[in-house]
């Protein structure tokens, strides 16, 4: 049977954040990393920008400033990116509080959907030279915590440490693994919000700052803005009784060659729940069927003009006055986005919006897209045996799939701290 001192299961940032630090520390470990798709690197394949500043992606529970800049440094030493420059914060950094908003200063980089693969292939590259042997389309079905070993799609193998690291996408199947594996976990929080698209010239703040993040009150904040040559796109999601739905998210390329004029950012609000609701998962998936339920399968837009009038948009209404751009993920369907979304959230999301405008005047100009519904699931929140993510003897849970991480920086550093939680306790 194939033998390792360390896998890892997931190549996405958390997964390779850990493989590169346990081969640092001690270079003749047997590593393997294991990866269900074709190709992989998790979320490095989308849009790829990354934030460097203390909260951004960082669940402050379990990172508090000092320990999340040391990881931050440590991950930016590692990647070393282009930091982008910004412009004329201070003027929106005011408008900003004087209503109550905070605009947060953050460093960023961008490399874009095509730059992303280029970091990947030479992330992996590099893996492969370090000795680690990296195992495509094999995905990870259970282990055996007695005998150390793992089940997979392939066959079996045994481990000495093992993280598992499977993104939002692996949410589900992280709730089996715990499950099975008596790991105690809860999940009562989630994200639930609109992506907006517009043209640039209608959010110009983009020019001066790449990723804007205004917080806003009621736990509501802009989140990935993409620009440039920016797309909206839909991911596939598998609710746990058999029915499939979408949750709109956003990217854009680098190059200039394919730049259409247009911005997408998400506005997401929070929520935490409590007794008798418990489940946030549950919750995404009632709202997420509703959503496809209004929207015939697919998640709804909707033209702020109808928005404004409480009237729906329509496919034909898309070609009307208000008609300024093309949607770039046309297969959404023209409705009603109160039909579907909660007052709670929609109430918070509208009154962000409106705030929005007056920092940065014009983004809700009539023909600006909402989309619905954008849901992130990152809220497993496992009962950790220590502050290196440790969940059971030898068992790591790291990145966005197990609520330490919302996004690539964070979840790279996720996996740094599991490895340095492994080197520590095998005196690596
Ligand atoms: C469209 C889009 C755009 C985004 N843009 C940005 C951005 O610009 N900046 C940013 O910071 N964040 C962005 N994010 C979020 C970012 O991708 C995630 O925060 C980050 O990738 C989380 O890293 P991770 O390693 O935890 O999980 P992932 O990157 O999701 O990687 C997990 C990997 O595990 C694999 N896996 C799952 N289950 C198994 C199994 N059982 N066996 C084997 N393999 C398995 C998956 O296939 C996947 O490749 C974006 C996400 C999306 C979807």
């Amino acid at each position: 049977m194939r033998s390792y001192d360390c896998a890892i299961v997931g190549s996405g940032p958390a997964g390779l954040g850990a493989a590169f630090e346990i081969l640092a520390r001690r270079p003749d470990a047997r590593v393997l990393i294991l990866e269900r798709e074709k190709v992989s690197s998790g979320g490095l394949r989308n849009d790829c920008k990354m934030n460097f500043s203390w909260p951004i992606g960082f669940p402050t529970e379990y990172w508090p400033v000092e320990v999340a800049d040391a990881y931050l440094r440590r991950v930016e030493d590692f990647l070393q990116p282009t930091i982008l420059p910004q412009r004329n914060i201070s003027t929106y950094e005011r408008r900003a509080s004087r209503i109550g908003v905070q605009l947060l200063k953050v460093r960023q980089s961008h490399l874009g959907t095509d730059g992303g693969l280029e970091l990947i292939k030479s992330l992996l590259s590099r893996l492969s030279g370090l000795g680690a042997e990296i195992s495509l389309e094999e995905e990870l079905i259970s282990i055996d915590r007695e005998r150390k070993t793992a089940r997979t799609s392939k066959g079996e193998f045994e481990w000495d440490q093992l993280v598992v690291a499977p993104g939002r996408h692996g949410f589900d199947f992280l709730r089996g693994f715990m499950r099975e594996n008596a790991i105690e976990f809860s999940d009562n929080s989630i994200d639930v919000g609109v992506r907006v698209e517009t043209r640039a010239e209608h959010y110009p703040i983009v020019k001066d700052y790449y990723d804007p993040k205004f917080l806003f009150p009621e736990r509501t904040r802009t989140f990935c803005t993409n620009s440039g040559a920016a797309h909206v796109v839909q991911e596939r999601y598998l609710a746990r009784n058999g029915e499939t739905y979408y949750s709109v998210n956003g990217h854009a390329y680098s190059a200039a060659s394919r730049a259409n004029g247009l911005v997408n950012f998400a506005v997401l609000r929070s929520v935490e729940f409590t007794q008798p609701l418990a489940s946030g998962q549950d919750y995404a998936e009632f709202l997420a069927s509703l959503a496809m339920l209004t929207g015939g399968g697919h998640p709804i837009m909707q033209r702020i003009g109808d928005f404004r009038l409480g009237k729906r948009t329509t496919r034909d209404g898309l070609n009307d006055d208000l008609y300024d751009f093309e949607p770039s993920l046309a297969s959404c369907t023209p409705g009603d986005i109160s039909l579907a979304m909660p007052a709670k959230f929609l109430r918070s999301i509208w009154k962000a919006l409106k705030q929005l405008d007056t920092i940065v005047p014009g983004v809700l100009h009539p023909a600006t897209i909402l989309y619905y519904p954008e849901i992130k699931l990152y809220a497993n929140k496992p009962r950790f045996l220590d502050a290196n993510f440790q969940a059971a003897d030898g068992i790591y849970l790291v990145g966005d799939g197990a609520g330490t991480s919302r996004g690539i920086t964070a979840a790279w550093a996720s996996g740094m701290r599991a490895a340095d939680g492994i080197a520590a306790r095998k005196g690596w």
